[in-house]
């Protein structure tokens, strides 16, 4: 699992910084976060193909987050035998899509779902066999959604010892003791998986909120998480303009990612007054509050190993 940064700016593309959206990649299938003005192109660049997009998990209905949707939408259509795709976004996403579909009346030829956020749809918003993401509301100026992608716990270690010493013989047995089959010996004595296999192992989380103030929510989206890709618009001089425009200071995005116990912070939502030589003004205002905290940068791919054992 990775994560690929398309961009890490806010407001609007600038020629050294495109606009903040997220692309994490697991086991070959993607998931997007955000989709501003432009970005097809970094897609292109980091040569993800966008046929294997599985879902476009869209904050909050301002342009530099959505305005690049329909330009994705009709990228993919250009694949052939592109599967289904899923849409996660604020309520009027669909109304948003539907008509610059109408008015453009450009073809699409997959399935699109949409699942718009509701106050009583529950955290849950989006499932399959590989990951589930979460979603809470966020404090910003309108309605913005902040999501959470968790890979599902995945199975214990088989304990190959402890399989000889109970006379379990090496080979088909031990398989469907990992798969968690229990299995009868020759002897008649019955072995349940957890006698060989330990505890399941979580998965990797990753928390994608931009727009906001800190909040309750953030703090839950970000608790624990590998990897925290967070607003971290402004300099802690302008804090009373972040208050204002509901969003955040690098040091306070930074404290939030340390208090929540994120192991990785990268901060992102750039405001276009910064240039390169910003940045390193930026980060050592966040490094102050948590030293895994760092500027994203545009196409900056971010593993997300499992942790130690
Ligand atoms: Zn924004
Ligand atoms: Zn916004």
């Amino acid at each position: 699992m990775d994560c690929v940064l398309l961009g890490s700016g806010g407001m609007m593309p600038m020629p050294y910084r495109f606009l903040t959206a997220l692309v994490v990649r697991h086991q070959g299938q993607l998931y997007l976060f955000d989709g501003g003005e432009g970005c097809q192109i970094n897609l292109k660049k980091a040569k993800l193909g966008i046929k294997s997009l599985r879902v476009m998990a869209v904050s909050h209905l301002h342009g530099d987050h959505c305005l690049g949707v329909p330009g994705l939408l009709m990228m993919r259509a250009q694949v052939p035998d592109a599967p289904p795709l899923t849409i996660l976004g604020p309520p009027g996403i669909e109304r948003f899509v539907s008509q610059i579909r109408e008015a453009l009346g450009f073809f699409i030829d997959y399935p699109i779902r949409f699942v718009e956020w509701q106050e009583a749809a529950g955290e849950i918003a989006y499932q399959d066999d590989l990951v589930r993401i979460l979603w809470h509301p966020l404090k910003h100026t309108t309605l913005c959604l902040g999501y959470r992608l968790e890979e599902h716990p995945r199975p214990g270690k088989f304990k190959p010892e402890v399989a000889k010493s109970l006379g379990i013989p090496s080979g088909p047995l031990w398989g469907k003791l990992q798969r968690g089959e229990a299995v009868v010996l020759d002897s008649g004595k019955t072995i349940s998986p957890q006698q060989v296999v330990g505890k399941p192992r979580p998965g990797r989380h990753i928390c994608y909120a931009v727009d906001t103030r800190p909040s309750k929510s953030l703090y839950r989206l970000c608790k624990d998480v590998d990897a925290a890709f967070l607003d971290g618009m402004f300099l802690p001089e302008h804090q009373m303009e972040a208050e204002a425009k509901g969003h955040m200071t690098v040091d306070e995005a930074a404290r939030i990612a340390f208090r929540a116990g994120a192991r990785r912070a990268v901060l992102v939502h750039i405001s276009p007054r910064y240039n390169d030589g910003d940045m390193e003004t930026l980060a050592g205002a966040a490094l102050k509050r948590f030293p895994n905290a760092e500027m994203g940068r545009d196409l900056q791919v971010v593993p997300v190993p499992y942790r130690e054992e």
